[in-house]
């Protein structure tokens, strides 16, 4: 059973669902940066001051800041892990390589969950998070295009990508997952 995992796709493709189920059902860590960030603001904490403008904009967070937060989470005891909203631009896919190999456990598949804009325009409105107002998902569909994309290519050149339809109801999608896990 493949046990390094990494959910790719834009805001608002489930990325967070899907991971939370197959973490749980595996026993597996789900580190999602964005949850873990939230957190800090929640508990306003230094680290959460200083992120909370710019993630309520939609921008991202320093490149070391998430690193020193993804460092803090994995370790050799590890039973399993799933990488939620983590690397997003190639710098973090270098950050991440070398965490990885010091830790050896490479990266084993990686999902990306593919959605229409409109309707992960519609889901985030309806989800009404801080940051998911019209203004803040148009810029993070933008840095998510620009940044973020191309990080498919690079993991379909490992032969490490999974394409999932993440435009379907929850069930279909973690059954798709769970198919191609097993298949792997
Ligand atoms: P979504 O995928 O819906 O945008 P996330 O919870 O993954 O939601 O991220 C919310 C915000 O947290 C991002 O807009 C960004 O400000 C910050 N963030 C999360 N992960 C990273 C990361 N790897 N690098 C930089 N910023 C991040």
């Amino acid at each position: 059973m493949k046990k390094h995992l990494l959910f790719l796709g834009p805001p608002g493709a489930g990325k967070g669902t899907q991971a939370a189920l197959l973490s749980e059902a595996n026993s597996y860590l789900h580190l999602s940066t964005g949850e873990l960030l939230r957190t800090e603001i929640d508990l306003d904490t230094d680290l959460g001051k200083e992120v909370k403008d710019i993630m309520n904009k939609g921008e991202l967070v320093s490149d070391q800041l998430v690193l020193e937060i993804v460092k803090k989470n994995l370790d050799k005891e590890n039973k399993g892990w799933i990488l939620d909203g983590y690397p997003r631009n190639l710098s973090q896919v270098n950050s991440l390589n070398d965490v990885l190999m010091n830790l050896n456990q490479p990266l084993e598949i990686v999902f990306y969950l593919d959605i229409p804009d409109e309707v992960l325009i519609k889901r985030l409105i309806m989800r009404g998070r801080k940051d998911d107002n019209e203004e803040t998902i148009k810029t993070r569909l933008k840095i998510y295009k620009e940044t973020t994309e191309p990080l498919i290519d690079y993991y379909k050149n490992l032969s490490l990508l999974e394409y999932i339809n993440a435009n379907g109801d929850l069930k279909t999608i973690s059954a798709d997952i769970k198919q191609k896990m097993a298949s792997r």
